[in-house]
């Protein structure tokens, strides 16, 4: 049975990488010693995060006055890290989209000093849509604006950046970083979990515009922006093996055609799904068409106990991970980067005989 996993995250990785990586595990390159295994200060081991961090700045284009760390902790310490860093004394302004924004605005909170102002939310309408955000809405004052680009669990992105003035935009990126068409030098700090779009879970890319980066100390140096950066990602021991897997995604990735050919095969995936949505007497998307995300696509059929049927089906029938997050039900399916097309085609074909069954 040919499987397909819809996993948020960790999620599915690029076959080639993973043979690669197998091909490689005992002996990187006539070491004898596998990566997993070698000094993070080895030279052998110091090309693999250079490169790394090379290839990401060529797929990424992200120009040279912006730092890239390779950090841990995930995209969750980074709800803390970036206000800690950012804005202590300061305010900040958040676009309250969904589960992730809500969990970065309560972060964000419980930094002493960091005045929090929610400036926009979709809560109304159960996370639905993205709200829009003028100008004047916009406190030029303010040490940034966060915004969530994608909603991993409510299945909305931002198709377009809110017009800021002066104030920096950070993104917290996990669920679409690589995916889209976004340019990094419309944000001030973009930061991202790499187990979605990038590769193993232990690994968060932080990208920041140098001018942002803090000029007082924070209180524990693995949480200091600039320690980070003064050490290259190394003020300890970082996740190793997880940035190597990140390393050959990005030279995959690379080879394929970079950051915009993925943007129009995500578009092109995802397009299959919503047609196969809007056109079906069953299946329906909860949110708002203009906001829809590419990369993590929920649907519903309106009856939770269908829904319930149609997962331990799906599930039986190779379509693994397709059950919705535990917070809102229904099912969702994610497809990044390296998704295959076949699997929506797949997925789509599943749906249409379990309507025949249903309907
Ligand atoms: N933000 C978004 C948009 C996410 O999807 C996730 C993980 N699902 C997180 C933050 C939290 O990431 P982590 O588990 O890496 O802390």
């Amino acid at each position: 049975m040919t499987v397909y996993n819809f996993s948020a995250g960790p999620a599915i990785l690029p076959k080639p990488v993973l043979e690669q990586a197998q091909n490689e595990l005992l002996n990187y390159r006539g070491s004898e010693m596998s990566v997993m295994e070698l000094s993070h200060r080895s030279s052998l081991y110091d090309n693999i995060i250079k490169e790394a961090e090379a290839l990401l700045r060529e797929v990424m284009e992200i120009p040279d006055n912006y730092h890239v760390l390779f950090l841990q902790g995930g995209a969750s310490l980074q709800f803390s890290m970036v206000p800690l860093n950012l804005a202590v004394g300061k305010k900040v302004l958040f676009v309250n989209t969904g589960a992730w924004a809500k969990k970065a605005i309560a972060a964000a909170k419980n930094v002493a000093g960091v005045e929090v102002e929610v400036i926009a939310s979709s809560e109304d309408k159960n996370f639905s849509y993205i709200p829009e955000i003028n100008p004047e809405m916009i406190d030029q004052d303010a040490a940034y604006l966060h915004i969530t680009t994608n909603e991993t669990i409510g299945g909305i992105a931002f198709k377009e950046l809110p017009t800021t003035g002066k104030v920096p935009i950070v993104a917290d990126m996990s669920s679409n970083i690589l995916s889209n068409d976004y340019k990094v030098e419309d944000f001030g700090v973009i930061y991202a979990g790499a187990q979605k779009n990038i590769g193993p879970a232990g690994l968060t890319i932080v990208i920041i515009r140098d001018d942002l980066l803090n000029a007082e100390p924070v209180f524990a140096p693995m949480l200091d922006y600039r320690v980070q950066v003064e050490n290259e990602s190394m003020y300890n021991t970082p996740a190793t093996y997880s940035i190597y897997i990140a390393k050959l995604v990005f030279e995959w990735l690379k080879n394929l055609g970079g950051q915009a050919e993925m943007y129009r095969l995500n578009q092109l995936k995802a397009k299959i799904l919503y047609d196969k949505i809007e056109a079906s007497p069953l299946f329906k998307s909860p949110v708002s068409k203009e906001n829809r995300s590419i990369t993590n696509i929920p649907f519903i059929t309106g009856d939770s106990d269908l829904d319930k049927l149609f997962c331990i089906q799906a599930e039986a029938a190779g379509f693994k991970n397709i059950k919705g997050h535990r917070s809102v039900g229904g099912m969702r399916a994610s497809i990044y980067n390296a998704f295959p097309i076949e699997g929506v085609e797949a997925l789509v074909d599943f749906m249409t005989q379990f309507e025949l069954e249903n309907g």
